[in-house]
């Protein structure tokens, strides 16, 4: 099975700024042992899809479960298939913990991503208060069961494990930490069974191979260092082996 790489830019790189990362994004021997996804900002979605050099699969980092509507700002799942897009991210820890989202929305955008056709990669993940009170597998099992009636017969899916304490801080979870959560995920998921389940966590070209080697991890799911194309290619040529 192809490691996935996904990049999360969060909101960085407009349209100018996505081309030139694109023109400079040049991973070597990936394509047949990597699957590369990048979610850039919804504005540069054309942009990086004009200018990609390598087959790179494209995504959202949000979607509104409407689909269409009088909802200022929102964006839908069928405007993001017709702009380009075929995954979109769901619940990353900073739609939860900065604006708010919860487990019924993550649900119901799940489900609107299915309906539109869309891949959804769905983010679940513990804080660290959560992880020291020993609830890691309360919490993921309570993420997920939110989302799981939307993918019945569902296969074209994935999910991210993503603790929310490894998020942008520079702390990794270890390969052990990751297998065992993975574990869970997988054994909550039950019968639906996920394309791949993501690490993510500030992972880096020094931890990728380490961690993708880790039993259950299918690829990883990187935030700040996809910003930087000779970083992120350093990623994906781990991810290859
Ligand atoms: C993320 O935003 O999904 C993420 C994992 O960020 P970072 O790699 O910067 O920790």
């Amino acid at each position: 099975m192809r490691k996935v790489v996904a990049g999360n830019w969060k909101m960085h790189h407009g349209p100018d700024a996505a081309a030139g990362f694109l023109s400079r994004f040049r991973p070597r021997g990936v394509s047949e042992t990597v699957e590369l996804i990048l979610f850039p900002p919804d504005l540069s979605l054309r942009a990086v899809r004009k200018a990609a050099r390598v087959p790179v699969g494209l995504g959202v980092q949000n979607i509104h479960w409407e689909e269409s509507g009088a909802l200022t700002g929102e964006v839908s799942a069928e405007m993001a298939r017709e702009a380009g897009a075929s995954f979109a991210l769901v619940g990353h820890s900073e739609r939860r913990h900065l604006f708010g989202e919860t487990d019924d929305q993550v649900g119901r955008k799940v489900r609107a991503a299915v309906r539109a056709g869309l891949v959804p990669v769905v983010c679940v993940g513990e804080l660290l208060k959560e992880r020291r009170a020993g609830w890691l597998a309360d919490v993921l099992r309570r993420q997920i069961s939110a989302f799981a009636g939307a993918l019945e017969g569902v296969t074209a899916f994935m999910v991210a494990y993503e603790p929310v304490w490894a998020i942008g801080t520079g702390e990794t979870a270890t390969p052990e930490d990751a297998s065992e959560a993975h574990a869970i995920v997988r054994e909550t998921l039950g019968a639906r069974t996920p394309a791949a389940i993501l690490y993510g966590g500030s992972v880096n070209p020094g931890n990728a191979a380490e961690l993708m080697s880790a039993p259950g991890v299918d690829g990883v799911l990187v935030g700040g260092a996809s910003l930087d194309p000779g970083v992120f290619a350093g990623i994906a040529e781990a991810a290859a082996g």
